[in-house]
């Protein structure tokens, strides 16, 4: 088993049509960085859902720039101490007309826009102890087999640096970088 066919089989699961796994384990930042830990799988899930409705809406091609993030390559980048890079949570993204695509992410969020999720899943906290497992706060259940997903999580926008930066925390933050 390899990661990277554990995380395609998870993106197939939940219907994801625009992002492989082979995007999303993005080789940068070698020898610094490596892949996610197996546990840490399941945890970029809600972004990529995000990210495959955006890119559907927006009819263009969007660029995984960076994903998982090692502590040391995060470090050597500068990222944040905390960073949501290092739970594989987050996603920085380049797509064509960056403005239109980081305005349409916010309106999506402010609206608490609900993603209907067909997939029969249920995706694990980021923090979830030993082995007792929870849903992330943003999927609820709510009868039948479908769940409905709210987005929560940062939204920020570097425009020298052309990317947009989505994660899904679970508690809205926004910010502008440089
Ligand atoms: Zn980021």
């Amino acid at each position: 088993m390899s990661i990277r066919g554990d995380l395609q089989r998870l993106l197939d699961a939940c219907g994801v049509r625009y992002f492989s796994a082979n995007e999303l384990l993005v080789h940068t930042g070698k020898p610094l960085n490596h892949e996610p830990h197996p546990s840490q799988l399941d945890n970029i899930l809600p972004a990529v859902l995000v990210l495959d409705a955006l890119r559907s809406h927006l009819r263009r091609p969007i660029r995984p720039a960076s994903v998982f993030r090692s502590p040391a390559y995060n470090a050597s980048v500068g990222g944040a101490t905390r960073s949501q890079h290092l739970d594989f949570v987050a996603i920085d993204f380049s797509t064509r007309r960056l403005r239109g695509a980081y305005d349409l992410l916010l309106s999506w969020r402010r609206e608490m826009k609900m993603f209907r999720s067909e997939a029969p899943f249920f995706p694990l906290g980021k923090d979830a102890a030993g082995p007792e497992r929870k849903p992330l706060p943003m999927w609820e259940e709510r009868g039948g087999d479908s769940q409905l997903f709210h987005w929560l999580g940062g939204l920020a926008i570097y425009p020298s640096k052309n990317f947009i930066h989505i994660d899904a925390r679970g508690s809205n933050r926004t910010w502008r970088g440089a």
